[in-house]
């Protein structure tokens, strides 16, 4: 038998099994999808922080301060962990003034993480926790699983699109709670992005050329007619409002002044472009563009408590998105935090 069970091999899972490995340890890490890298080879791959701890607390202000401390604190020397192995750094900044971090390809580091964390056996989802060995839940959390997204984050659930890998259905959450664990505080939140309506779903090549990013320019209304005004960077509390909203849809009215304002590397008129293209509902008016936007879910922030050593349960540790109460109230980097407690479940499961 192994010293370590890792389930999931996503940016947690990964990063256990090499710092297990790199520690000496035999490790065991199945996968429950038909290819290694979960979400977190779809994503745009910029693992960051908050420039300052204090702005960490003020943008997530209902996380867990010991928890963000931990990886405000840790993930530095973590990214020259990566680069040490080998991943190489595409960008060292994230072209955002509040946040550093690295950009990595994703398939590049995955590639990596497979090669140093030893044999992923594919298609072979945990379904029970084995007895004698400690296991370490990253199996990405629960946005994949209707029920659970309907129990704890809107009712809406069914109108939402998936913007994630599809195998991440809540085995971490279900696993860690029968084994004694308890659920972290912000359920109902999540990370996503608001989408254009239809289509009804996206391929995963076009989730982030896809993404309309521009609720900060835009009225934004419900079918009911309730208004919304987004008060953050990232955006999520649209996302978030848009989730409650009938068939968690939205209209963002755009003002033909606001078409060429940048956000990122594109401009509004890009976006909306980029909506019509794939058929989303785009009316555009004398002086401004209307374009439906469904809300698309892309990982789950709240889920199992854990304390400071990663630990949800005895010998049953969480990391990634199976971990919540990080980021509760706001945003923060979900590659972050997987990395940093991936890497402390393996050490101190092992201890
Ligand atoms: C389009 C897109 C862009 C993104 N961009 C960014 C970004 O730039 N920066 C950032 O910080 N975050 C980004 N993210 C989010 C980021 O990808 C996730 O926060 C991160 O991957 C979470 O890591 P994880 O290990 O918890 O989950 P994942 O990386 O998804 O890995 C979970 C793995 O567990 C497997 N699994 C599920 N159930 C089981 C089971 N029962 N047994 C075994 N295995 C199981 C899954 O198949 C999956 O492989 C993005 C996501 C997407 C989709």
């Amino acid at each position: 038998m192994a010293d370590l069970l890792v389930a999931g091999a996503g940016m947690a899972g990964l990063a256990a099994a090499a710092r297990a490995r790199e520690l000496g340890a035999s490790v065991d890490v199945i996968e429950k999808g038909d290819r290694p890298g979960g979400s977190m080879l779809l994503s745009s791959g910029f693992i960051w922080r908050y420039r300052d701890f204090e702005r960490f607390r003020s943008e997530c202000p209902g996380g867990d301060p010991e928890l963000q401390r931990i990886v405000h604190e840790r993930l530095d020397h973590a990214l020259d962990w990566l680069e040490e192995l080998g991943a190489p750094v595409e960008e060292r900044d994230t072209g955002n003034p509040l946040t550093v971090g690295r950009r990595f390809h994703p398939r590049a580091l995955t590639e990596l993480l497979v090669a140093r964390a030893g044999p992923v056996r594919l298609r072979e989802p945990l379904h029970e926790l084995p007895e004698g060995v400690p296991v370490v839940l990253a199996t990405g959390g629960f946005q994949g699983d209707r029920s659970l997204v309907r129990e704890h984050v809107t009712p809406e659930a069914d109108h939402l699109l998936l913007r994630a890998n599809p195998w991440s259905c809540g085995d971490g959450l279900r696993l860690g709670l029968a084994a004694g664990g308890s659920l972290s505080e912000g359920m109902g939140e999540f990370y996503g992005r608001n989408m254009p309506a239809p289509p009804a779903s996206v391929p995963p090549e076009d989730f982030v050329r896809l993404a309309q990013l521009y609720a900060r320019h835009a009225h934004v209304e419900s079918e009911s007619g309730e208004r919304f005004e987004t008060r953050t960077w990232s955006e999520i509390d649209v996302v978030q409002w848009t989730a409650h909203q009938p068939g968690a849809r939205a209209r963002y009215v755009v003002p033909d002044a606001a078409l060429p304002e940048r956000v990122r590397e594109r401009t509004v008129g890009e976006m909306i472009e980029a909506a019509e293209a794939a058929g989303g509902r785009v009316e555009r008016g004398d002086s401004a563009t209307a374009v439906e936007v469904v809300a698309a879910i892309t990982t789950t922030l709240g889920g199992l408590r854990i304390d400071g050593s990663a630990r949800a349960a005895p010998g049953v540790f969480a990391a990634g998105a199976d971990a919540g109460g990080i980021s509760t109230g706001g945003y923060s980097s979900g590659l972050a935090a997987a990395l940093v407690f991936g890497r402390l479940a393996a050490e101190a499961a092992l201890r």
